[in-house]
């Protein structure tokens, strides 16, 4: 891996680490409060990235009697937990477009780099996972299936418009949440590029990463997330992304419905050689 040189890490934001209360409207982050922190360290740039994958974010009193998948559900305060523990330890989100550029650029991202991705596209985004990001002034990429939009516990279009005004990424899960790797090279590249088209409109900013819908991709899906020009493009083998990583099968690292923010920060910490 190439040699980092230590810049100033542009955007970084402080912390907010004062408990909230679950029923309080989203805190708005005191920016004078903020301000009399000392801001980190210029940091030195990386080239390992853990990508945290969340699909559900609901408290179980909102959830159907039965789910199909119920590991891939959260209470809403486990997550606030583990963005907490992370940010305790000097960890900062990035989105998976900042990793893709950085790479792409030859450079890499502040150390103590981490994505937090949310795959599927369900109101729970913006509903509980949103007011917690806005807690920590922390960001997501957010993997959006456009056929699904507005119908069901789907996101709404306004959601993702305001998602994205607070800097979270939009980005790709295929149109209908199809199998990229049944569909041949040209009906894949037709999903994604559906997908992009429709995100595109709806927040003016054309997604440069991927998430393979249940991580099913073989040569002819890589192809054509290539041909759309998808940077980066997520499966769902367990692992730390970085750039030496296949950028277009990438890794990342599963977080379980019950998952302990101790457990969390331990598997992302594995990664990157930390304390
Ligand atoms: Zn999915």
């Amino acid at each position: 891996m190439a040699p980092f040189t230590t810049v100033e890490p542009a955007g970084r934001s402080t912390p907010v680490t004062a408990p909230v209360t679950t029923d309080a409207p989203a805190v708005v982050a005191d920016p004078s409060a903020a301000a009399q922190q000392t801001s980190r360290e210029p940091a030195e740039l990386t080239d390992t990235v853990p990508v945290l994958m969340y699909h559900r974010v609901q408290p179980e009193a909102e959830r159907p009697d039965s789910v199909p998948y119920p590991d891939l559900y959260l209470e809403p305060d486990l997550l606030r937990e583990h963005v907490s523990a992370l940010y305790g330890e000097g960890w900062r989100t990035v989105t998976a477009r900042q990793v893709a550029e950085a790479f792409a650029a030859g450079t890499g991202v502040p150390e103590k780099s981490f994505v937090i991705t949310v795959d599927d596209g369900y109101r729970d985004g913006y509903d509980h996972i949103l007011p917690i990001l806005k807690e920590f002034e922390a960001v997501a990429t957010f993997y959006v299936v456009p056929e699904r939009l507005g119908q069901g516990q789907a996101f709404e279009l306004t959601h993702l418009v305001e998602l994205a005004a607070a800097g979270n990424e939009i980005a790709n899960h295929s149109w209908g949440h199809e199998d990229l790797a049944a569909m041949g090279q040209q009906g894949a590249r037709d999903s994604i590029k559906k997908a992009s088209d429709r995100i595109e409109e709806i927040v003016e900013a054309r997604p440069v990463t991927l998430a393979y819908p249940a991580g099913s991709y073989d040569s002819e899906a890589i192809e054509s997330a290539t041909a759309e020009g998808i940077m980066l493009a997520f499966t769902t083998e367990y692992g730390a992304l970085d750039a030496s990583s296949d950028l277009l099968a990438a890794p990342r690292i599963r977080v379980r419905g019950d998952q302990s923010a101790g457990s969390v920060l331990s598997a992302v910490e594995e990664y990157t050689g930390d304390e």
